[in-house]
């Protein structure tokens, strides 16, 4: 009998076992009851949402609407619009119906936030998990809708864009976000940033496949491949807003795929890496804002060291090291108005979180807003 050849060289333990083990570890400690049924969820099939194009000559909305799906922005825009209004003194417990831990020393803003009417993603409805197909080109060759997950358009309404905005994408491939910002088209001039060469050539594809060549000129739009860590040596005290989406361990690609997985052995020293260097993307985002501005940190695990202990030391090096006072922004008001369509994790000190749930399948994304204050 003829050995595999696989059998010699797959891994003892492949990567997405060992993925597992370190999240049962990790987040049974942090999420306790809560992570079996996130564990589950992780474990299954994750629901996608449509952004729909508005670059597009396809009038796609009224398509996917007709095949069961809602935009789950535009549906509750006018509740929104209430919602976000200057909220009451206490309105954490009215809204959460549970109070906010409040042990982190930087103040907080309430977020009153305008959300753009021109984003609009559609999703199935709760427990349905039927797939999307994939989007048609329409006559120019602009596709009608990007699939991504749902989650990910809340750190961009986070970043709440208006017009006339420069905006800074600081870890921006393959270019999910970055489209999402442009569905705006509030914004006056964007930069869009990665360090991969490979993952760049694929945002330039992804541009290239949904806006028209008229928005991807230089005065609009900058297409740069920095190590952002560095952008400082570059440019400071600039943009209006920043979205810092950085590297992180991807717990859903991780327990799903072993190929390209952050917990092969051979990136083990990568990943252990991964806080020191989203705290260095982290507070190079804020050092690129401008006195005023305002930054979303975000990342799609559910890892406490990779998210409120990152922004809890950018925020404390921020002002020791380069003298800028920070405040964190209460996104509770967004993650209120979103509740019907995501599980959002409770009680966290700072900063919101998607947690996957299996009617909901959607994340995990957390996202946390800083404003300069100086
Ligand atoms: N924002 C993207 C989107 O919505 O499609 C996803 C970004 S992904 C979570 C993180 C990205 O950070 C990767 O494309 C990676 O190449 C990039 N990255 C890693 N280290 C970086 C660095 N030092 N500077 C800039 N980008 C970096």
């Amino acid at each position: 009998r003829v050995k595999e050849k696989w059998a010699a060289t797959r891994p003892k333990y492949p990567p997405t076992r060992l993925a597992l083990q370190h999240c049962d570890a990790t987040y049974s400690a942090q999420l306790g009851s809560l992570w079996p049924s996130v564990r589950v969820a992780l474990l299954s099939e994750r629901k996608y949402g449509a952004l729909v194009n508005n670059f597009s000559y396809e009038t796609v909305l009224a398509n996917l609407q007709a095949q069961g799906c809602r935009d789950f922005i535009s549906d509750i825009h006018t509740e929104a619009q209430s919602c976000l209004q200057e909220p009451k003194v206490g309105a954490d417990e009215e809204l959460s119906g549970v109070s906010m831990k409040t042990s982190f020393s930087a103040s907080q803003q309430h977020s009153t936030l305008q959300l753009s009417p021109n984003i609009k993603c559609v999703v199935f409805p709760r427990g349905d998990i039927t797939r999307f197909k994939p989007a048609r080109p329409d006559m120019y060759g602009l596709l009608g809708y990007y699939l991504m997950d749902a989650a990910s358009v809340l750190p961009c309404l986070a970043l709440d864009v208006q017009e006339g905005h420069s905006v800074l994408d600081l870890c921006a491939a393959p270019g999910g976000k970055s489209l999402v910002l442009l569905q705006t088209q509030a914004i006056r001039f964007l930069c869009v940033n990665d360090v991969s060469a490979s993952r760049t050539l694929r945002l330039k594809r992804v541009l290239n496949s949904y806006v028209p060549r008229q928005f991807l000129t230089d005065d609009i739009l900058r297409i740069t491949s920095f190590d952002g860590t560095k952008w400082g040596e570059v440019e400071r005290n600039t943009f209006d807003r920043v979205l810092v989406d950085v590297p992180c361990t991807t717990d859903r690609h991780s327990l799903m795929e072993d190929d390209n997985n952050i917990f092969s052995k051979s990136r083990t020293a990568e990943r252990r890496r991964l806080p020191q260097l989203q705290l260095e993307l982290l507070l190079a985002g804020i050092e690129a804002a401008c006195p005023g501005g305002e930054i979303v940190y975000s990342t799609c695990t559910l890892s406490q060291i990779q998210n409120l202990s990152v922004v809890e030391q950018a925020v404390y090096l921020a002002r020791e090291n380069h003298g800028i006072q920070l405040e964190v922004v209460n996104l509770r008001p967004l993650t209120h108005m979103f509740r019907k369509t995501f599980h959002f994790a409770p009680d966290l000190q700072l900063g919101e979180m998607v947690v996957p749930h299996l009617a909901a399948n959607f994340g995990p994304i957390y996202m946390c807003k800083l404003k300069r204050l100086t």
